[in-house]
């Protein structure tokens, strides 16, 4: 698949004061652009999350859900489903954070693929909706009809890694020639995607200098991740890939820096 199959977009922002996301950062909010990417792949077009949506807005009118609106304004220009010329076959989605789900209701024909482990917990009705927004998932954002459109990327053939990917040795293979590979720490269920030479991180770095400079978040931000402790190994794995294969073409989510090569 040539690189012109990849067409990367910022779909909306929201603004955190840096020294959240970066160790020695400022107290000056900066902006981290949501992004999505399309993949143009043999058997339909796939997208790698939806970034902000309308529905987002929608989604966080009243408390307890208004808290994540609140806390990380959010900025909105064009949703991605008008910025499209194409209809979209599949929609992966790395993680159940809003803004890497949010604009899901705009698809409604297109097959889905995600951790059972994240849309699980995102259906457990004994956790209140107050956990569940701190946690970064707003339920409202799913389709009604999810769970006929989804296959669980747990039951994808489970492939042995090329040794490109060193040292990730195991992951799924989606489309045929999809790598998916888990990233824990961040969130319940993310998962990165490789096609080609580009590896689509989603939110295993907020920066792309943790990896290549070991500038890690600061310890504030502990308080919203899964498991810190498994978040910086993940962190030390793609320190490593980035060694060993420093031509493989690592993107976060949402580093602003890395994004402007491709936007
Ligand atoms: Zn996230």
């Amino acid at each position: 698949m040539a690189d012109g199959n990849i067409k990367i977009y910022e779909i909306g922002y929201c603004k955190h004061p840096e020294f959240m996301v970066l160790r020695g950062g400022g107290f000056k909010s900066i902006k981290f652009p949501a992004m999505v990417a399309k993949i143009a792949h043999k058997q339909g077009n796939l997208l790698f999350d939806t970034g902000y949506g309308q529905h987002f807005f929608d989604a966080t009118e009243q408390f307890p859900e208004k808290l994540y609106a609140l806390t990380t304004p959010v900025t909105l220009d064009t949703p991605l489903v008008e910025r499209l010329q194409e209809k979209i076959d599949f929609i992966f989605i790395s993680h159940f954070h809003a803004d890497h789900i949010g604009g899901l209701k705009d698809f409604p024909d297109a097959k889905l693929f995600c951790s059972k482990e994240a849309y699980e917990l995102s259906q457990n009705r004994k956790i209140s909706r107050f956990f569940m927004t701190k946690q970064g998932v707003l339920p409202a954002l799913l389709p009604d009809d999810f769970e006929s459109r989804v296959t669980f990327i747990e039951d994808l053939e489970k492939v042995s890694l090329p040794k490109y990917l060193f040292p990730f040795t195991e992951g799924y293979l989606l489309l045929d020639d999809i790598y998916i590979i888990e990233l824990p720490g961040h969130a319940h269920g993310q998962y990165g995607m490789v096609v080609e030479n580009h590896f689509f991180i989603s939110d295993a770095v907020w920066d792309m200098r943790a990896i290549t400079h070991n500038r890690k978040p600061n310890p504030i931000a502990n308080l919203i991740m899964k498991s810190p402790k498994v978040y910086y190994e993940t962190i030390s794995k793609l320190q490593a890939l980035h060694q060993n294969n420093p031509d493989l073409e690592i993107i976060p989510t949402h580093c602003s820096h890395t994004l402007s090569k491709y936007l």
